[in-house]
């Protein structure tokens, strides 16, 4: 799924681990842990604004849920002892030293690997046991809410973070680069948004030096009304943009102006929306 907004400054660290990795977000003011189901770096997206590097092989797909466990509760057991004397968390200020949250969001879709229920529940009983009250989220594209093994298992998380780049069929195909069904994604945001809160990310890059065209951007903000009017419950979007230099260099960085014109018209739509850039 869509990497974390803002960790332009991230440093992956814990290099040994095979799942879970920590990397400070002055946004979230704390650690954020993630937790990278997707070790092989397969997506049922192909983003050209995507950041994983798959140029370098990934490693095999099989989740072993124990690892990932063992590897979440050191961790959470490190925050609260020695992890802020090793380099490079020893450089951390003062006040950031605390878990701000724990985010499944990884190399691929998280949904996707069969193992996700159990690793859904196992970082759930480590937060539990071990970090009450810091939020456990899922970062998803919302392909596969309508698979009951996935929809079952979003009951371990707090927060919904979904994605949703487009407003029309053609828009969705390129920046998401997928042949998956458009259709499909908004009903299972709305089958899901229905149940509980959702957040909505959406990323909108420049292609080729151009934003999105005004009607694009209403037909994104159609999309938003349609799952609220017909039930469901999207808590805010974050409209965000390309912080990196992506695989594809056509897509580059909106500038602020735009974004704040973008987020303002899911405003006017009627849908909280926020700037992260
Ligand atoms: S959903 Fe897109 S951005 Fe996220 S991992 Fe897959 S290809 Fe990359």
């Amino acid at each position: 799924m869509g990497r974390r907004l803002d960790f332009r400054d991230h440093r992956r660290e814990l290099e040994e681990n095979r799942y879970v990795y920590a990397v400070v977000s002055r946004r979230a003011r704390g650690l954020s842990i993630g937790v990278n189901l997707n070790p092989d770096k397969a997506c049922n997206f192909d983003c050209p604004y995507c950041q994983v590097d798959r140029t370098t092989p990934g490693a095999p797909s099989r989740v072993d849920v124990a690892v990932l466990a063992a590897e979440l509760e050191d961790l959470l057991r490190r925050t609260t002892g020695d992890l802020w004397s090793r380099p490079p968390f020893d450089t951390v200020a003062p006040e950031m030293r605390r878990v701000a949250d724990i985010a499944f969001a990884g190399d691929g879709e998280p949904t996707a690997p069969r193992e996700f229920p159990a690793g859904a529940r196992a970082a759930r009983d480590a937060r539990d046991r071990l970090a009450p009250g810091v939020p456990l989220r899922l970062l998803t594209n919302a392909t596969l809410f309508h698979k009951e093994r996935v929809r079952a298992a979003l009951a371990q998380f707090d927060d919904l973070w979904c994605k949703l780049d487009a407003g029309t069929e053609a828009r969705f195909r390129l920046v998401d680069g997928t042949r998956l069904p458009f259709r499909r994604v908004l009903d299972n945001l709305l089958l899901v948004a229905r149940e509980r809160p959702i957040v909505v990310q959406s990323l909108f890059p420049a292609i080729d030096g151009a934003g999105p065209g005004e009607a694009e951007v209403a037909a994104w903000v159609d999309r938003l009304r349609e799952i609220v009017a017909r039930g469901g419950h999207v808590d805010h979007v974050q409209v965000y943009t390309v912080a990196r230099a992506p695989s594809d260099p056509r897509f580059t960085p909106l500038d602020r102006e735009r974004l704040e014109a973008i987020a303002d018209a899911a405003r006017r739509g009627g849908v909280d929306a926020a700037v992260y850039a």
